[in-house]
């Protein structure tokens, strides 16, 4: 393989990690669907032994992903949790965690009630600097965890300035780069010490895989976590590290498309008049759409929206769409919208809900790679029932 870094990321996605194989030519390395691994004599291997501690076909996909986040390693897991919870293994007890107050779902609930008596928690809105200063300098966190796009109501963070901001007090950042996938933001790039994915969303993007992983520079960072994935167990299958192989060679047009889509559906919705809001970094409505600019290469293909009404009529509108299929997660090439008040951010108090403006009428949709018209189509004809 040339120097991977010097190549764009439509041909990384293609190449890295996808030798063809040695022995047989073909040009889609097997799946090394096996267990275990032969010795020549005791301890005598080619350099792997047992599956949960490495395999090939899940190498092939860390070194893709590692390319891809422009990291020096990657660990791929078996879900975006997975992955989430060996980076607070790594953290000692009684760490301080500053944590947005507008993250995943199942991030929010690993740290308040998994975690919670392992380490002190705060929140904070990471698109207010001032705030994040003001708490860094009272709270001194250990370790900065964040998302932007925050999910669901897509806020932006600048993330350059709390990397320099936390570097200060010697706190570690750690961004969930899931929203935008390697394709549209480079977190390590902006000083972000670890990056976070959820594969089962843009990174597979075929909605048939679960899957995490964590891309970082620090080699003494990696061993921990690597010690870790194989004493606790999360590593992910090699059926299921192929099918991401597979499905991340389409990666940049498949979030070209996304992108594309999403800013046609939002400049839509946004002169809809059923429609009360449209939430899209994309659009100059956007709160942060210049900061948007400046730190990612596309914004994505995930809206959110209010409908103009009541949970009667929101529920209306999701029974009544057709082609946007209702159900949770994202970043598939089907279009997906639920209702994050009851799916997705149930596990939210429904005081925080009401604060972060997660509301009855609020609706998150992840816009896929149909085409446009069709999807336009559906939605009208949803709102006109209501
Ligand atoms: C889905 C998701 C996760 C969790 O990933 P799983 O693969 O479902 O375990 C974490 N963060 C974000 C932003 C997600 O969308």
């Amino acid at each position: 393989m040339t120097n991977s870094k010097n190549l764009k990321k439509g041909t990384q996605a293609i190449h890295v990690g996808n030798h063809p194989d040695k022995t047989t030519g073909a040009v889609i390395p097997p799946i090394y669907q096996t267990s275990t691994f032969v010795q020549s004599s005791p301890g005598e291997h080619q350099g792997y032994e047992y599956s949960r501690s490495h395999n090939p076909t899940r190498s092939r996909l860390e070194e893709c992903l590692a390319s891809l986040e422009n990291a020096d390693y990657a660990l791929v897991t078996s879900s975006g949790m997975s992955a989430i919870s060996l980076i607070f293994q790594a953290l000692p007890k009684g760490s301080k965690v500053l944590c947005g107050d507008d993250v995943y779902g199942g991030t929010y609930r690993i740290l308040n009630t998994i975690y919670n008596d392992r380490f002190e928690l705060k929140q904070v809105n990471s698109t207010d600097l001032e705030a994040v200063h003001d708490v860094l300098n009272s709270y001194k966190p250990d370790l900065i965890w964040l998302e932007s796009p925050t999910n669901p109501m897509l806020q932006i963070s600048d993330i350059h300035a709390i990397v320099e901001a936390s570097r200060k007090i010697g706190a570690k950042v750690v961004l969930d780069n899931t929203f935008m996938s390697p394709y549209f933001q480079n977190p390590l790039d902006l000083g972000v010490d670890m990056v976070v994915h959820s594969l089962t969303k843009y990174i597979n993007g075929h909605s048939d895989v679960v899957g995490g992983a964590i891309m970082l520079n620090d080699k003494e960072l990696y061993d921990k976590l690597w010690y870790l994935q194989n004493s606790i167990g999360p590593s992910q299958s090699p059926f299921d590290s192929w099918l991401v192989l597979r499905g991340i060679k389409t990666l940049a047009i498949r979030m070209e498309a996304h992108a594309k889509n999403a800013m046609i559906i939002a400049e839509f919705l946004e002169n809809h008049p059923k429609i009360e809001k449209v939430i899209y970094p994309g659009l100059s409505s956007h709160p942060q759409h210049e900061l948007a600019k400046s730190q990612m290469s596309g914004f994505g293909g995930m809206l959110s929206l209010y409908i103009k009404g009541g949970l009667e009529e929101t529920k209306r509108f999701l029974e009544e769409v057709n082609l946007f299929v209702l159900a949770e997660s994202l970043g598939g090439v089907e279009s997906l919208i639920e209702h994050p008040a009851i799916m997705t951010h149930a596990s939210v108090p429904s005081e925080e809900r009401a604060i972060l403006g997660i509301t009855d009428n609020f609706v998150r949709v992840s816009v896929g790679i149909e085409d446009v018209n069709d999807l336009k189509k559906d939605l009208n004809d949803a709102l006109k029932t209501i």
